[in-house]
């Protein structure tokens, strides 16, 4: 607790899942003493990567989500904000594209029909994948080259037939650069999505999707009285004489009531601050610190590199496939994959219609980021009709394209040795971000975690 007369004040920058979660943690652990926690949010909504979008009768995820059953942290923080009871599961398969084929690759029985790999290659895929669910420290495995591992855990020509096209359409050049852990990690969490007895793949979501865990966690923290700010993007961040901290965040969209002009950039003073943006967001925002103070915690943030996501969204008047997922072998595809979500929601949450997101991952540099949404749109759906040659024209009865530049942080080789932690060494300033996750995929359960981690950490600091 604070020693001044005044309240202790905490902000938190960023409403994706990560500063949600941190702030919850924050404001529970100081529920009945005087803290007070802002949240800033530079969007008009929160959420973050994990935001809702609307069209018509359709509300569902800006990208898709689901919940796996080993998602610990994520379903306790259902159950702090109060929709763990909306958590459905359901049986999901999965599907392979490739030499014009499309086929299934759901059970033991489709594992045996696989026509892209031989007998043999299935041998080791499967003991590749068993070996590989063993290893429970991936420290090693940040050191050597994911190609090389691969390679060595799955034999060269099964790399060449299933993961080096896999790994094309998920990180395209950046794979030759990515380390073992990140594949390691992949093969983990989706592995543990299956029931070992039956082999079969459960995934869960929440009814409403993620607007109704958002809904929730923000009554949630405004019954704890969190102040969330949204429209309220943090330009600058800087360090005051007697060690506080100034955030000045500008909410130039807007109006002064009584002025009708544009609201110009505030600032306000707090105790503690704590980053949950891109690594890059934060060196921008704390620009004028670093220059006059440098340090390698700062260097290595700035060392990230992320892939970002030009992701399109149809929502169809019939379905595609049976397949949550459809995995792509076929290097015409511009896409890293076919996620149709309504294999795993029902089709009655979204007024009886069908959701299909065609993600591409990209270096942040990459051309294809800045084509237009007609010409996004045009490549995608004419290289859906590739894998699914009866969809019409008039069967999209909603297409759009979301992007986002920093999205996934590409685990390079010797990415662990630069990893920094929460505290950094500007004074009462904290980090916790999505670069933090090492032992898992860009996920929901890890961002809550270590949301959560950071304010555990925040809290016994200032009590100490
Ligand atoms: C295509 C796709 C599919 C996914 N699928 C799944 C899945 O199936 N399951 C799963 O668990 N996870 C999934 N994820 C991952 C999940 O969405 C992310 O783990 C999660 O959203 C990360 O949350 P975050 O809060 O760390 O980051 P973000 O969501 O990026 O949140 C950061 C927030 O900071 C805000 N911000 C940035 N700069 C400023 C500023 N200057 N001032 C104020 N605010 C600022 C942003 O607007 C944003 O709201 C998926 C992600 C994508 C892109």
């Amino acid at each position: 607790m604070s020693h001044s007369d005044s309240p202790k004040r905490i902000a938190i920058i960023g409403a994706g899942m990560t500063g949600l979660s941190c702030a919850l943690e924050l404001a529970k652990k100081s529920n009945g003493s005087a803290t007070q926690i802002t949240v800033f949010e530079k969007d008009e909504y929160l959420g973050g990567l994990s935001s809702a979008y609307s069209w018509e009768d359709v509300s569902w995820d800006r990208y898709y989500h689901v919940v796996l059953s080993t998602d610990a942290p994520l379903q306790e923080f259902l159950k702090e904000i109060g929709v763990v009871d909306q958590l459905f599961w359901r049986e999901t398969k999965t599907g392979f594209y490739g030499k014009g084929k499309l086929v299934s690759f759901s059970s033991t029985w489709d594992f045996i029909k696989f026509p892209f790999i031989s007998l043999w290659g299935k041998f080791r895929l499967g003991l590749g994948i068993i070996r590989s669910s063993r290893i429970s420290d991936p420290a090693k495995l940040d050191k050597i080259f994911v190609r090389e591992w691969l390679t060595t855990m799955f034999g060269r020509r099964l790399y060449e037939q299933l993961w080096e096209p896999l790994l094309r359409s998920k990180l395209g050049a950046a794979r030759e650069r990515t380390s073992a852990a990140f594949i390691w990690a992949t093969i983990n969490r989706l592995f543990g999505a299956r029931e070992s007895g039956a082999q079969k793949e459960k995934m869960g979501h929440v009814r409403g999707g993620y607007k109704t865990i958002l809904d929730a966690a923000e009554r949630t923290l405004n019954g704890l009285g969190v102040e969330l700010i949204t429209q309220a993007k943090v330009v600058s961040v800087g360090s005051t004489a007697n060690g506080k901290v100034v955030v000045a965040f500008d909410r130039t969209n807007q109006k002064d009531a009584s002025t009708g002009q544009s609201a110009k950039v505030h600032e306000e003073t707090f105790d503690e601050v704590i980053f949950t943006t891109p690594c890059q967001t934060i060196l921008n925002t704390l620009d004028a610190h670093i220059k006059t103070n440098p340090h390698s915690y700062w260097e290595n943030l700035g060392a990230v590199e992320y892939l970002a996501i030009a992701c399109v969204f149809l929502v169809l008047r019939r379905p595609l496939s049976p397949y949550y997922v459809t995995n792509l072998l076929d290097k015409r595809l511009p896409f890293t994959g076919v996620i149709e979500a309504t294999n795993i929601v029902a089709p009655a949450e979204v007024g009886g219609k069908h959701l299909v997101y065609l993600p591409k991952y990209m270096p942040g540099d990459d051309p294809a980021l800045k084509w237009s949404d007609e010409k996004v749109l045009d490549e995608f759906i004419s290289a859906l009709k590739l894998v699914h040659p009866d969809l019409e024209d008039e069967d999209i009865l909603h297409r759009n394209v979301f992007r986002e530049l920093y999205v996934q942080p590409l685990q390079e080789v010797n990415y662990l040795q630069r990893l920094g932690g929460f505290v950094t060494p500007m004074p009462n300033v904290y980090v916790v971000n999505t670069s933090m996750i090492y032992n898992s995929t860009l996920n929901n359960n890890a961002a809550v975690n270590l949301g959560k981690q950071c304010a555990q950490e925040v809290a016994s600091a200032s009590s100490g």
